[in-house]
This record gives C-alpha cells, sequence and structure tokens, in this order.
C-alpha cells in the first residue's frame, strides 16, 4: 500500500474494527489477525501459494470509521493457469462456467466488464482462471508442488482423543471408518454450518434459509470441536448476503443454488420491499449487514415482515443492467414476475397492490432529487461502489421505476457462510469452555470463531482472516505448542 501512496498501520486497522465492534471480537485474536495478515500474505506469496493485486479504489465498508480506507485493503487474484494441474485440474470445485475475468476488470471490483475479445479467447484456451478458482488453484499448486497430495471423498465426524489431548480424526471413507492419526495435531477447516438445520436453528439470531454456498458446509468439524469440549463464540452471526434462488441451478446433490444479490440492488431503476409493499433499508447498504433489516421482527404479527423480500425493477433497468447472468434483453425465465403496472405486479407476488404503487411514486421523486430521505441509498462511496459508475454521484445508485412492464423478483436471507463457532485462542488453538487450549487441535477458517466478530469490514473480510489462522495454525501446529 505505501509504494501507492496509501497509508496504514496496524493501529488504524485496529481501530476501524474496534469501531464497529458491539461487543462479539475477542481482542486476543483480533490482534493476532491484524499482525499476522502481512505475514500471512508474505509467507504465501513467498512459497507462490497466492499472487494478490492491490484493489487502490475499492473501498473498505465504513468509510466514515476511524482508521477507514477509501482503497487498498482488499485484493484481487492473478489469473492462475489451470493447466498446471495435471489431473487435479477436473477436481477442483467449479460451478458454471470458468471466471475468465479478474474481478477488477468486472463492474463488481470497479472495471468495465469488457476484456478484448482475443485476449478471453487466449484465456478460454490456455484455461486461465480469475477469481476464487486462481486463489484455490494456486493454494493447491503450492501444495502438489510440494508432494502434499488432498484426500477426496475422506468426511471427518469425529477427533480421537488420549487423555485429553487430540491424536487424530475419525473419518469414513468409502463406507469404512478409519482413523488417522496426527503427530503435530488436528486442523479443522471444514467452513460453516449454513446447511445444518439443527445448529442453525439452535444458534443463529434469524432465518438462513438460501445459503450461497456449497451444501457441504454442514457443521461437521463445529461438532467434532464440540465433541471434544470445545468453547463456542460468535454462534449467532454469517457472513449474511440477500440471494436469489435459480431454480434451474442446482448443486450436484440436488439443492437449488442461490446466487448473492450484490450489485441488483444497488444499481438505479431497482428496489427492494417488504411483504406489505415498502421500502425496508437502504438498498445499497452492505450486504452482511443488511441482513439486520432483513431480521426486524414484528411483535404484533409475530412474523419476519421483510421476509421475503421482493427485488422490484423497471424496463430502464432491463434494458441496462444483469440480473444475476441474465443479460439485458436476453429472455427473461418464468420466476421473474412481470406485469405492465405496479398494481398487477403487486398482486401476482402477493404484496399489497395499495402499498407497492404509492411506494415507487414516493421513491421515484426522492430519486429525481437524487435525495433518499428515507434510508440514505448512495450517501456513501460504498453504496455508490457497487452502483452504475458511468453516473455521478448518488445518480450511481439512484433513478426511478418509470418504464413499463415492471419485474419482481423474491429475496431470500442467505449467507456466504456462518462466522460463529469452536473458540480460539491467538495461536488458533481452540479452546474448551474455561478458555484452557485443547492439546493438539487447531481450527481457522468459518468452523472458528471469527476474529473480527460478526463485522464484514471489506471486501475479502472472510478469505483475510480465514488464511491468516490457517497460517498461524500451521505454523503453531508444526512448533507443537501444545508439548
Ligand atoms: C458465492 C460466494 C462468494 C464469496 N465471495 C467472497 C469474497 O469475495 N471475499 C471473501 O472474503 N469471502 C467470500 N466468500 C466467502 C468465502 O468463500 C468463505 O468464507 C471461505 O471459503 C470459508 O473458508 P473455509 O476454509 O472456512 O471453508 P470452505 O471454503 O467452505 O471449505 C470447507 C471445506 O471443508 C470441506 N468439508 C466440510 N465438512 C467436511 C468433513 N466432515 N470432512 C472433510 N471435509 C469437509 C468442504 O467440502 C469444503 O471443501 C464467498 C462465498 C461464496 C459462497
Amino acid at each position: 500500500m505505501a509504494a501507492q501512496g496509501i497509508a496504514d498501520s496496524n493501529a488504524d486497522a485496529l481501530a476501524y474494527f474496534r469501531s464497529l465492534d458491539h461487543g462479539e471480537m475477542d481482542e486476543a485474536t483480533l490482534r493476532a489477525f491484524v499482525a499476522e495478515a502481512g505475514p500471512a500474505l508474505s509467507f504465501l506469496t513467498g512459497v507462490d501459494a497466492i499472487r494478490l493485486t492491490m484493489m487502490p479504489d475499492y473501498p473498505d465498508y465504513y468509510e466514515d470509521r476511524p482508521g477507514a480506507k477509501t482503497g487498498g485493503r482488499s485484493l484481487d487474484n492473478e489469473l492462475f493457469d489451470f493447466g498446471t494441474l495435471g489431473l487435479w485440474k477436473d477436481r477442483v470445485f467449479a460451478h458454471g462456467p470458468a471466471p475468465r475475468m479478474m474481478l477488477r476488470e468486472t463492474p463488481l471490483g470497479g472495471g468495465s466488464g469488457v476484456v478484448d475479445p482475443a485476449e478471453l479467447q487466449r484465456r478460454e484456451t490456455e484455461d486461465l482462471r480469475g477469481w476464487g478458482q486462481a486463489l484455490v488453484g494456486r493454494l493447491l499448486k503450492a501444495c502438489l508442488d510440494r508432494g502434499i497430495e488432498p484426500v477426496l471423498g475422506c468426511s471427518g465426524y469425529r477427533l480421537s482423543l488420549d487423555q485429553g489431548r487430540v491424536t487424530g480424526a475419525i473419518v469414513e471413507r468409502g463406507g469404512e471408518q478409519e482413523t488417522i492419526s496426527a503427530r503435530n495435531g488436528v486442523i479443522l477447516a471444514t467452513g460453516g454450518f449454513e446447511w445444518n438445520d439443527a445448529l442453525k436453528h439452535a444458534f443463529l439470531r434469524g432465518p438462513l434459509e438460501a445459503p450461497a454456498s456449497p451444501p457441504t458446509n454442514r457443521g461437521d468439524g463445529l461438532k467434532m470441536a464440540m465433541a471434544a469440549g470445545a468453547g463456542l463464540g460468535n454462534m449467532t452471526s454469517a457472513w449474511w448476503v440477500p440471494t436469489l434462488a435459480i431454480p434451474e441451478a442446482q448443486w450436484q446433490s440436488g439443492e437449488t443454488r442461490n446466487m448473492p444479490v450484490l450489485i441488483e440492488r444497488t444499481l438505479p431503476h431497482g428496489i427492494m420491499v417488504n411483504r406489505t409493499g415498502k421500502r425496508f433499508c437502504n438498498e445499497a447498504a452492505n450486504y452482511s449487514a443488511l441482513a439486520g433489516a432483513f431480521h426486524a421482527f414484528d411483535p404484533a404479527t409475530y412474523d419476519y415482515p421483510n421476509l421475503p423480500a421482493y427485488l422490484i425493477f423497471d424496463s430502464h433497468y432491463r434494458e441496462r443492467y444483469p440480473l444475476s447472468s441474465i443479460m439485458p434483453g436476453a429472455p427473461l425465465p418464468d420466476w421473474v414476475a412481470q406485469a405492465d403496472t405496479l398494481a398487477e405486479l403487486a398482486t401476482q407476488i402477493g404484496v399489497d397492490a395499495t402499498n407497492l404503487p404509492a411506494t415507487v411514486n414516493r421513491f421515484n421523486d426522492q430519486a429525481e432529487q437524487l435525495d433518499d430521505r428515507d434510508f440514505g441509498r448512495g450517501k456513501t462511496g460504498y453504496d455508490r461502489f457497487y452502483g452504475d459508475r458511468s453516473r455521478d454521484g448518488a445518480a450511481a445508485t439512484l433513478g426511478g421505476l418509470t418504464k413499463a412492464p415492471f419485474y419482481a423478483v423474491e429475496i431470500r436471507m442467505g449467507a456466504l457462510g456462518t462466522n460463529g463457532g469452536a473458540k480460539t485462542n491467538a495461536q488458533a488453538q481452540i479452546v474448551d469452555v474455561d478458555g484452557a487450549p485443547i492439546a493438539g487441535l487447531f481450527g481457522a477458517g468459518n468452523v472458528i470463531s471469527a476474529p473480527t466478530g460478526s463485522v464484514y469490514a471489506g471486501a475479502g473480510g472472510t478469505l483475510g482472516p480465514a488464511l491468516t489462522f490457517g497460517y498461524i495454525a500451521g505454523r503453531a501446529a508444526a512448533r507443537r505448542v501444545n508439548q
């Protein structure tokens, strides 16, 4: 960052996180994350396990907070050549077409979304991939180069313990049970519990109906840690994101895929309304924090009035912007409701047919004045970042719904993963209910209580802590800190 003229420091980063803390952050693990993120990046870059480029214009999600930066803390993956993975090329989990662009080339990352067709063809031919595929591909390559080969089709479900020390994991492979011994310790990295109904109902503060992550995240590692006596932290929370179900897209195991709704609710000519046909939030706000509005509970009706919600947009939107992977002008699937009037649209989707036109009229007036007096949409750089940046100021996100036909899709509350789990200390050792390390047990990623609590403070807000705690855990296990 310094090379690009952006000043930052651990003190600024800590001040930023603390300004967002509502009591759920653990000071020791937060400090460990901030202190070790740089060394983790240097180490992983040094062994060519990651190649990241700083994004100087990608803003922190709360620019008005102490220590916040208007850019530079979020990173983008360089393209990775999947051909170098050999047989492993087709074993990397992928859904949909491989991403041939880098984040910074797309509207989501501040780019135009246009790459020279010849260059795109080259990337296709050479199987160069960006985004998460590049991250996972390069990490995997670094392992394979060192003779470390993942074992597939092998599902852990219990830890083996000897006099309180974790000595291995009990796994199921090909229908058989096996115990794998671990000399230095076990590092749990099995992701969150967003696909486990029992754990979700037991812990989360509100509904998480439509996760965007793969259905393999069933909280197995969390249960393994709990059975070994782990203390828990941050259990009510998740990396929330509003999602859109795509009925024709399914995971291999049959579940419907839920796509994060990021730019669609921020672009002009669209709003979100609840079941009564009223707006209930700044649609352009941080996706994870938005869950607070979706989870509002009405004591009078004893219900969640904002679940599900509806994204309403008009023909100006359709002519200019995509809806998930549906490009402007492309035919719409039948799960997108459409009607010539807002009242008809409301009736189709079961929303109050008097309120919806009134809500749109009110929004249109405020959009024309570029002043969302109801929810303040468009007032921050973050609001505008995911909008249409060919338009100036608040117009990047504010634009009226004036042109028929009108459209609606159902929006539910999902998550990129849960972020509560086994509590750790600053060495990534999982601790018991009294805070004492469980010998031989470490954790990283969404299986542990996130060092940043429930706060999604900027792009990379989940992967940064996960990579850093993976690095801390690996080093700690290698040092056999528990002996
Ligand atoms: C669409 C989408 C976009 C995202 N974009 C971003 C982003 O831009 N920035 C960001 O920071 N985060 C992003 N995230 C979130 C990020 O991907 C996750 O937070 C992160 O991958 C969590 O890492 P993890 O290692 O904890 O778990 P995961 O990456 O979920 O990996 C867990 C692994 O454990 C395996 N597993 C589960 N149970 C078992 C078992 N019993 N035995 C063996 N293996 C098991 C799973 O199959 C999986 O391979 C995104 C998520 C989604 C879904």
